[in-house]
């Protein structure tokens, strides 16, 4: 057992508390892994306002992490002791129907459906004072060792620097794949991206990336701008500046629309605007953000039937295990900078100054 530092949140609405916890060895199949950077991704944020599905207090979030191989449990080969790895919140088994499917990244042996606040033998490998504390996504990565499944982690490349690479445990590859894989920007198209944190950022680098002649950020956030533009908006608006609705404005922008509009916020309203926003036709518009959840939508069918498409996507359709270690590839030949999403570095005792630094939207 390992006594290390993890950040618990013990109930919905309170900040984490750091605390001592135990973690226990891993078990067959299992990896225990020390965690040496974590990003904070807005999803955590819902974990702590109670509006995530299937998770069970107190629990240890984090999700978007970069760490070394502590020990391996039994039957564990693909990874062993000192090892850079990614956990990664979707897993991969590679033998469900879904992982053998080329165009998906939904692991059925995964903790998506269901209650995912214990590992895959439904019990947990953390305690504090006395308690057993659950998982998040079978990563935990505000924990600085962590318990996950052999196959919810990828083997890196050992020059990769933790600190950096760890924001392609989530962020950047869920923004940047919603417009490589998911939407499949072309050449010469027109976007719209709705929200410009962490992962709205890294979809604008993907529409640049793509191609893309017009990319159109929109924000109610004007201190986001300088760093869109930096990235590739050629076009940077406030839905604040304006008494149209904002799909009205990008449909006048635009002449009929954008060709692919992504909503990276979480919000309905925003959500029904990016759906408008998209050509009737042609469009195609991308679910990023995370709503609150039981939140329903409703909308006029008629967006629907002249042609758009609507699609979500779980962390841009990478499938995870085979994808993360190729793209801290090319993060390492410069194919990408993910460096400028960073734009603060904290020690674990501050990690509630992080997330107040979130809520800021700074
Ligand atoms: P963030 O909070 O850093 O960014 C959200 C941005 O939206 C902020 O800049 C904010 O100012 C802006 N915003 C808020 N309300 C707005 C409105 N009404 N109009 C325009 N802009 C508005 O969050 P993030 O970490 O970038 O995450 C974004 C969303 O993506 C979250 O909902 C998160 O849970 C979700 N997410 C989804 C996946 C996935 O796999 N689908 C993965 C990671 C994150
Ligand atoms: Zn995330
Ligand atoms: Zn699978």
């Amino acid at each position: 057992v390992i006594r290390c530092r993890a950040a618990v949140a013990w109930a919905v609405g309170k900040p984490l508390s750091v605390e001592e916890v135990e973690v226990s060895p891993p078990k067959a199949g299992e990896v225990r892994v020390k965690i040496v950077a974590t990003g904070i991704c807005r999803t955590d944020d819902h974990v702590l306002e109670g509006f995530f599905p299937n998770v069970v207090f107190p629990v240890i979030p984090g999700h978007e992490g970069a760490g070394i191989v502590e020990s391996v449990g039994e039957g564990v080969t693909s990874v062993k002791p000192g090892d850079k790895v990614i956990p990664l919140c979707i897993p991969q088994c590679g033998a469900c129907s879904f992982c053998l499917n080329p165009e998906s990244n939904y692991c059925l042996k995964s903790h998506v459906s269901g209650p995912q606040n214990l590992l895959p033998d439904k019990t947990s490998r953390f305690t504090c004072k006395g308690k057993q504390v659950h998982h998040f996504l079978w990563v935990s990565t505000f924990a600085e060792y962590t318990v996950i499944p052999e196959y919810a982690v990828a083997k890196i490349d050992a020059a990769a620097p933790l600190d950096k690479v760890c924001l392609l445990g989530c962020g950047f590859p869920t923004g940047y794949g919603a417009a490589i894989n998911i939407a499949k920007v072309k050449p010469g198209s027109t976007c719209a991206i709705f929200g410009l944190g962490g992962v709205g950022l890294s979809v604008v680098m993907g529409c640049k990336a793509a191609g893309a002649s017009r990319i159109i950020a929109i924000d109610i956030n004007k201190d986001k701008f300088a760093k869109a533009k930096e990235l590739g908006a050629t076009d940077c608006i406030s839905p604040h500046d304006f008494k149209k609705p904002i799909q009205e404005v990008l449909t006048e922008m635009t002449g009929h629309g954008v060709d692919y509009s992504f909503e990276v916020i979480g919000d309905v309203d925003t959500l029904t605007a990016a759906l408008a926003s998209c050509n009737m036709n042609t469009g195609v518009c991308v679910m990023v953000g995370v709503p609150a959840s039981g939140s329903v939508i409703s909308i006029n069918p008629m967006l629907l039937l002249s042609g758009r498409t609507w699609k979500g996507t779980l962390l841009g359709g990478w499938k995870m295990r085979d994808c993360i270690p190729k793209l801290v590839s090319s993060y390492l030949e410069k194919k990408f900078n993910s460096d400028v999403l960073i734009t603060h570095t904290l020690p674990i005792a501050k990690v509630n100054e992080g997330f107040e630094l979130l809520r800021a939207g700074k």
